[in-house]
């Protein structure tokens, strides 16, 4: 653990390419064009590896919602997306994609800036996941339609029916701040291969990624008021796209808490709406692994991204027999994930994104350690020049009723417990109001299938963790979330199924 104490975490100096992607007017992306504010009031943009404010970002007020919105509507309504040639629509996502390949190293250099994770992180894992969803779903745009059907309670014959998918309409999409160019793609991808136009807000804490996508969008040749970005905070700008009256459909990713206020906002004007929000997804570890090869996949299941990952890894239940070896074999990870400044290129985990962030989690590790949970690894806040760097940490002698087990701490901890058999366990990891992700690592084919059934989880990982691919659907069970994302479940949650009758 010394080695972690003796890391310089001084930030590296920015690019050139950064320092003046930075140094930019704050503006919001609205009909291709970058306006101002109409009131001036921005948030300020912090390095979470040191703390330091460097740029601004453009608080959206109700007007700027409302001008964004209205961009949307009439992109939507005249048809000027949606009656092109699902050729040309597809061509067109297809160059956003393109460009986001070719700007891969600055989106990379800002993710890090913004967020704190490492911008080798940012290279490998949430350039190429953008890139692919946008890849994917341009491919959708040619491929919808319906299908005809025959009629049950009437003569063959007697009437021609069928269905058409048509575009939901306008789309309010708001992501949080984990991975958020990844999420600014993964939501707009879908929404305008379904034909749909969007107003998309980032997360108040990290814009600047979406931002430089609004410039791409604009390169690539989407039309005017077909995607649109404002930044701005969530319970102002956020709550006003939710509840305006001219959005058709929310899209959301976050918190459950903020899902289930969003949730209850849509209601009144019966928006549709998909959720994708938290979750405490258990890990099983059953005793026939060869641990040095699985405490590795654990750790990182739950200290990739600093652990602020919906699906992170966060209750691990080793079997009794194998349950010191696998903390062993995990704490030897302890130097590969020690936090390290988001420009260093040695590094694998950053700083959390925010000080609120980093005090909520070192909040929960108190919290457990006064419950009685004893510290195997990290616990601790490393010192640094004013980042919100916490240590990978796993808690043991926990027991169900303790919060850092029950709650969602979005940080890199993770609790372990034990267990004896596959029936215990199973109801063990069930206990949670959550049921976003779940994962199993066993060479035992039988015991894996039976485990799977049994979790109740949108996803279930067998002998990998936080595996995501765009062409598998991805939501969650209970708390987790509504509806499905990725994949032709994804697209699904943008269309409407119209239903057309002729009697012959
Ligand atoms: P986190 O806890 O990860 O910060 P949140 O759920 O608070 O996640 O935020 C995720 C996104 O939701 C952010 O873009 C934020 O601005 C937005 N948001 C927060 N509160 C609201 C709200 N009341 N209505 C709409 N959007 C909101």
């Amino acid at each position: 653990m010394n080695e972690m104490t003796t890391i310089d975490r001084t930030q590296r100096e920015y690019s050139q390419a950064a320092k003046d992607f930075l140094a930019r007017k704050p503006q919001l992306f609205i009909n291709n064009e970058w306006v101002d504010s109409s009131h001036g009031q921005t948030i300020d943009v912090e390095d979470p590896s040191n703390g330091k404010v460097i740029g601004q970002i453009v608080d959206a007020s109700d007007k700027d919602v409302d001008r964004a919105v209205a961009a949307a509507r009439a992109a939507f309504d005249d048809n000027r997306w949606y009656g092109l040639a699902p050729m040309e629509r597809e061509r067109i996502i297809l160059r956003i994609a393109d460009l986001v390949e070719q700007n891969a190293d600055l989106l990379a250099e800002l993710e890090a800036i913004d967020n704190g994770k490492p911008k080798g992180m940012a290279m490998v894992a949430d350039i190429p996941g953008a890139i692919s969803h946008l890849r994917f779903m341009a491919g959708w745009a040619g491929k919808t339609g319906g299908q005809t059907l025959h009629p049950y309670t009437r003569p063959t014959g007697s009437i021609f029916g069928y269905t058409s998918k048509e575009p939901v309409g306008v789309c309010a999409q708001i992501v949080p701040w984990n991975f958020p160019l990844l999420m600014a793609c993964l939501k707009i991808a879908p929404a305008i291969a379904a034909g749909c136009t969007t107003v998309l807000k980032p997360a108040e804490q990290t814009s600047l990624t979406t931002l430089k996508l609004a410039d791409l969008i604009a390169e690539a040749g989407v039309p005017a008021g077909v995607v649109n970005i404002i930044t701005g905070n969530g319970h102002t700008a956020g709550d006003r796209m939710v509840k305006h009256p001219d959005v058709d459909k929310i899209a959301f990713t976050g918190s459950t808490e903020i899902g289930k206020i969003i949730n209850k906002n849509a209601t009144d004007t019966m928006k549709r709406v998909t959720l994708e929000l938290g979750g405490k997804s258990p890990v099983v570890v059953m005793p026939d692994v060869n641990v040095e090869e699985v405490a590795p996949g654990v750790a990182s299941g739950i200290f990739f991204n600093s652990g602020q990952v919906c699906v992170a890894g966060s209750r691990l239940y080793a079997h009794r027999d194998v349950f010191d070896d696998v903390l062993e074999g995990m704490s030897k990870t302890a130097s590969f994930w020690a936090p390290r400044a988001s420009l260093d290129p040695e590094g694998h985990m950053g700083p959390l994104v925010s000080k609120e962030q980093h005090d909520r989690v070192m909040g929960y590790i108190e919290a457990g350690k006064r419950d009685g949970a004893s510290v195997v690894m990290g616990g601790d806040a490393p010192t640094s020049d004013g980042g919100y760097y916490v240590s990978p940490t796993i808690l043991a002698d926990v027991n169900p009723q303790m919060s850092v087990v029950r709650e969602e701490i979005f940080g890199p901890v993770v609790v372990a417990q034990r267990f004896d058999d596959l029936d215990e366990v199973a109801k063990s990891a069930n206990d949670t109001c959550f049921g976003l992700a779940a994962g199993i690592w066993t060479r035992d084919v039988a015991a894996m299938h039976k485990l799977a059934a049994k979790l109740k989880a949108g996803t279930v990982w067998g002998n990998c963790h936080a595996m995501i691919d765009v062409a598998l659907p991805f939501g969650g069970f209970k708390e987790s979330g509504l509806g499905r994302e990725q994949g032709l479940h994804g697209l699904d949650a943008y269309q409407e199924t119209k239903t057309v009758i002729i009697q012959l």
